[in-house]
């Protein structure tokens, strides 16, 4: 449990060497225990995560199942469908699993559909760890990048992404901050991802919530780039005024663009 945050400043194994503008910058914006680990990274503050719920029916996912959970390799994250069936949860609630800042919210169209990114930033292990939820599929979306969003918070409704799919939410959680919309281009493997429904039942409640805290911002791009079936270094970025016209990539079902 972080007692002050001057201390986690200067306990932070992580950290280089405090230089003193530094320190007091951090002071004087309040606590800030995370300092530049990789040259050239931006940072947002927003709130410490103080726990994590289900992103629908709040906050034990009552109402709902999970039709698929994460496959290594394939798919890599959680759909929730509602206990009705069919698109009985069209347009139904989806909620912040934890507090956390909005770096993305758009129509990532391809498999995707309407999407909304979270970062959160959470105390355990004695540090400071980062990751981003992610909910994709959306009928509608309620929040705006850079928005800073609490716990429970609405931020979007379960959707079917054009009629693509039968409504249902899916939903992941990435170690990763870097992989955004470009899932194409980094592995579908546990290092990249966390399983989302194992990995809240695991941090319902959190120490060290409700701070004033860094997270890296400006990870990903936030075009998406389309990986097409060419092979290594074929990747291109889909010219926006045509982000449609993409017949070389493949979609499975549940929305994922193959690499
Ligand atoms: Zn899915």
């Amino acid at each position: 449990m972080p007692a002050e945050a001057g201390i986690l400043i200067v306990t932070d194994d992580v950290m280089p060497p405090i230089r003193p503008l530094f320190l007091l910058l951090a002071l004087a914006a309040g606590p800030a225990p995370l300092a530049a680990q990789e040259p050239g990274l931006q940072y947002a503050a927003t709130r410490s995560v103080d726990g994590f719920d289900m992103p629908v029916g709040k906050p034990d996912a009552e109402g709902y199942y999970r039709s698929r959970g994460l496959i290594v390799g394939r798919h890599m994250g959680d759909d929730w469908n509602g206990n009705g069936g069919g698109n009985t949860d069209l347009g139904a609630p989806v909620y912040a699993t934890a507090h956390g800042l909005v770096i993305y919210s758009r129509d990532a169209r391809m498999g995707w559909g309407k999407t909304v990114i979270l970062r959160h930033a959470y105390w355990e292990g004695g540090k400071w760890n980062y990751a981003d939820s992610f909910y994709t599929h959306l009928h509608q979306m309620f929040v705006r990048e850079g928005q800073q969003v609490r716990r429970g918070q609405l931020v979007g409704s379960i959707g079917t992404n054009r009629g693509m799919y039968t409504a249902h939410l899916h939903f992941e959680i990435r170690k990763n901050l870097r992989i955004g919309i470009n899932q194409g281009s980094y592995r579908k493997d546990l290092s990249n991802y966390f399983k989302p429904y194992e990995f809240i039942l695991g941090r319902r409640q959190l120490n060290g919530g409700n701070r004033r805290v860094r997270v890296p911002i400006n990870t990903f791009q936030l075009q998406a780039r389309v990986v097409d079936q060419m092979g290594p270094g074929a990747r291109r970025v889909e010219p926006p005024s045509k982000p449609r016209a993409k017949p070389d990539f493949k979609v499975d079902r549940f929305g994922e663009p193959l690499p």
